[in-house]
């Protein structure tokens, strides 16, 4: 969206020298920041070079810093280069050759974007050619985020924490301590299940009951942050489900895959996201023989992935209950 003067803010993702920036029209008009700076943006009218101040600056003059869309573009050319070049040459197809498994969304884009070029064998760096320049997967490519200043709500008391971390390295059995640990301060999410409800069970309590007519729909409508499918059956956590423990004036906790955080960074809800090293490989040879027992319904349920999130926390409100 265009700034209007002024009003927009962005956060840098990486560290800016303009001094180094072969680009740049000229070297003293540009701003140089650094990686967690917030800028204001003034201008926006170049596509190339937007001008820029340092949040709070009284300052009145702007610099010049690269676009998002001009950081994006050569960033991921840059990786471009450093992807291709050790790359092996096949012989017949001329077709770039990738060594194991990319990692992320823009390795991808650049197996269909590069193709090496015929003529150009000899020197590593002409050895490609783009398809189509606009073809590059940029969305890996860490330039500004935007930021709005952040104003607490008067009603808002407790903000959304989200946990994340290797898979089995124990997040829901430090939720579950959490959780215990306070019960009045801290909440969890109700999931909703499309299986029947048994005899011990209530609605809104270990789960929310629903027809799968009515999950399908509400997965179209994007009301689920994940879900899964288990013995024909569908689970999963919706985004209301987070609203209605933030409205009992409660610490929500959740964890959750990384993939799914981006779904959850918003204004509304400003997460904490806190991620959960894990101990050493060595430590975790050791206590894991424990927490096998309280981690095997993760693996059961991951035996049977259906949209690729489905190894998450068992039922919440189940471990609230039998603690
Ligand atoms: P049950 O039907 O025995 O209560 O649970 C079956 C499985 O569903 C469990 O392994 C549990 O981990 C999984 N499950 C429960 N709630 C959710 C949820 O909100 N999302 C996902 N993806 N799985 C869930």
């Amino acid at each position: 969206t265009p700034a209007k003067e002024g009003k927009m803010f962005i956060k840098a993702l990486f560290d800016y020298d303009p001094t180094e920036d072969k680009a740049i029209p000229c070297k003293e008009a540009g701003l140089a920041f650094r990686k967690g700076d917030i800028l204001q943006i003034m201008s926006q009218d170049d596509p190339t070079w937007w001008q820029a101040k340092h949040e709070g600056d009284a300052n009145p003059r702007a610099g010049l810093i690269p676009s998002k869309h001009f950081q994006e573009r050569r960033l991921a050319l840059r990786r471009a280069e450093i992807l291709v070049q050790p790359l092996k040459v096949s012989s017949r197809k001329s077709y770039a050759t990738f060594p194991g498994h990319g990692s992320g969304t823009y390795l991808a884009g650049f197996r269909r974007s590069f193709r090496l070029s015929r003529k150009d064998k000899k020197t590593n760096k002409s050895m490609y050619e783009c398809k189509k320049s606009e073809q590059y997967d940029t969305a890996d490519v860490p330039t500004y985020e935007e930021v709005t200043p952040y104003r607490r709500q008067t009603h808002e008391k407790y903000r959304l924490v989200v946990l994340v971390g290797p898979v089995g390295v124990g997040l829901n059995e430090l939720k579950r301590k959490l959780l215990i640990s306070d019960t009045q301060h801290y909440g969890v999410t109700v999931p909703h299940t499309t299986r029947a409800r048994r005899s011990q069970e209530s609605d809104g309590v270990e789960y929310i009951f629903i027809s799968k007519h009515l999950f399908e729909t509400d997965v179209q409508n994007n009301k689920f942050i994940e879900y899964g499918e288990y013995k024909n059956n569908y689970y999963g956590t919706s985004i209301d489900s987070v609203r209605s423990v933030l409205a009992k004036n409660k610490v929500c906790l959740l964890d959750v895959q990384p993939h799914t955080v981006k779904h959850l960074r918003t204004l509304e809800f400003k997460p904490y996201v806190i991620f959960i090293k894990p101990p050493s490989i060595e430590r975790l040879r050791v206590t894991r023989k424990n927490a096998k027992i309280i981690s095997s319904r993760d693996d059961q349920a991951a035996a049977k992935p259906f949209t690729g999130i489905f190894s998450r926390s068992p039922c919440d409100q189940k471990l609230l209950l039998h603690a």
